[in-house]
């Protein structure tokens, strides 16, 4: 049994480019994973506390076997792999890789909440999200552009880079 999951990428720190280049290489060697598509990268201006750098930001849609708590180590093992440590709470980091949707599944855990408890606040998010599968909703119905709608996209520019059409 494999599912649909999308995997929010962020990076600020140490060569973004290079970060999430790297990262999406690695989501596609996870084990009983693929990767099957990549949306356009946006560069946003940092949440939480300034100044720090802006963010590139890009989405990875992933088919997987893996359970999502078995999932979520994989990502951390990842961040961990580019020098993350956990310091303030959104504070600047190398590499940031979040389970924002997991099929359809809804789940409330310590560790893992999915959806991703603010993603439908976030436009770094729900726009390259709707690049990437325009039809695309959340478990409770509530279509990505429609809440993209609401945030607007201030603060968040599509970058082109070579593979970028
Ligand atoms: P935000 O969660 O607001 O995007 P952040 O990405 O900076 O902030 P982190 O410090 O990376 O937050 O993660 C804090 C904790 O969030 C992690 O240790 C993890 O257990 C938990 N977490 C809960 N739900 C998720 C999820 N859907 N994806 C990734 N981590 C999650
Ligand atoms: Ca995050
Ligand atoms: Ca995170």
């Amino acid at each position: 049994m494999t599912t649909i999951c999308y995997v929010g990428l962020g990076a600020n720190l140490a060569d973004p480019e290079r970060q999430i280049d790297w990262a999406l290489q690695a989501l596609d060697r996870l084990p009983a994973s693929t990767l099957e598509a990549t949306a356009p990268r946006y560069r946003s201006r940092a949440i939480g506390p300034q100044p720090q750098p802006d963010y590139l930001n890009t989405v990875a849609r992933l088919r997987t076997a893996l359970e999502p708590l078995a999932l979520l180590r994989e990502l951390q093992a990842l961040e961990a792999a580019r020098g993350r440590v956990r310091g303030v709470r959104w504070g600047p980091r190398p590499l940031d890789l979040d389970i924002l949707l997991y099929g359809d599944v809804r789940l409330s855990l310590p560790e893992l909440t999915i959806p991703h408890p603010r993603m439908a606040q976030r436009n770094f998010v729900l726009a390259p999200l709707l690049d990437l599968d325009p039809q695309l909703r959340l478990p409770d119905g509530a279509a990505i552009a429609e809440l993209l709608a609401r945030t607007g996209r201030d603060g968040i520019v599509r970058v082109c880079f070579r593979g970028t059409p």
